[in-house]
């Protein structure tokens, strides 16, 4: 069956000697792998619109649970400028291995496409001087549109005031919350107020009025290094699960 949807590239891997397998985040499948047919030879009929970030017309074939072969894909925004500077790449790229880390595979979710699209084209089109800021806040956008942000405004737990963010928990705690079993020992990050601030109103602020935010760069790095540790945490919670998983369906060794 010939179906057609828009997706962005997430990344690509080889397979064989000229194939691709492409992950994309799709307007209405969600984030699917698809097959790409010889794209690596010269010449190919793909061009560069295989490419990470490429956001295009795609046709695939195939059943829609195994892996459809893309049979035509028309770059609509390549995103070129963003693969050519290297920071934003960078930080482009830890998007989407927040994406693919923490969204699973083949849950529609227009909105989600939508909304990463309009990060790339905030990225590809605002001047550096604001860059390091709206990177911090595309981040925190993506981890709250997919229900992954930390909590920052108050104790998890009862609300009460603090400013000791605990990675552990993805949240504050209050002294008296912080003592219970669950969180007792465990490491913290004493925040200020200004980081909370700035985090809230990234978060409320549309963003493309959030050049405004004008955060001083003591604030950007202290939300940055807890923002490293939250997804530091989350992911290697994600992976040792995921290890857990494959060790209990391992098939037993048969005795001799
Ligand atoms: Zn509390």
């Amino acid at each position: 069956m010939l179906t057609g949807t828009e997706g962005i590239v997430l990344k690509t891997q080889k397979y064989g000697d000229a194939d691709l397998i492409v992950t994309y985040l799709t307007s209405d499948r969600g984030i699917i792998n698809a097959f790409a047919k010889s794209p690596r030879k010269t010449r190919s009929r793909f061009g560069s619109s295989l490419e990470p970030l490429t956001h295009a017309r795609i046709s695939l074939w195939g059943k829609e649970q195994s892996l459809p072969r893309i049979t035509q894909a028309d770059i609509i925004n390549s995103f070129r400028q963003i693969r050519d500077n290297f920071q934003d790449f960078i930080n482009a790229s830890k998007l989407v291995e927040m994406l693919i880390s923490l969204i699973p595979e083949g849950i529609p979710n227009k909105r989600l496409f939508a909304f990463f699209l309009n990060i790339l084209n905030f990225i590809k089109s605002s001047g550096q001087e604001t860059k390091e800021a709206l990177h911090l806040i595309a981040q925190i956008r993506l981890l709250t549109a997919i229900g992954y942000a930390p909590r920052l405004k108050g104790c998890g737990k009862c609300g009460t005031r603090s400013l000791d963010f605990y990675p552990d928990s993805g949240t504050t705690l209050c002294g008296k919350c912080a003592s219970l079993p669950l969180a007792k020992g465990k490491p913290f990050i004493r925040i200020n107020n200004k980081v909370i601030h700035f985090y809230t109103h990234s978060i409320e602020w549309p963003i493309n009025i959030s050049n405004r935010l004008k955060p001083n760069p003591e604030t950007l790095t202290e939300l940055s290094g807890l923002l490293d540790k939250h997804l530091t945490y989350l992911l290697s919670k994600k992976l040792r699960s995921s290890e857990f998983l494959a060790a209990t369906t391992r098939p037993r060794p048969r005795p001799f």
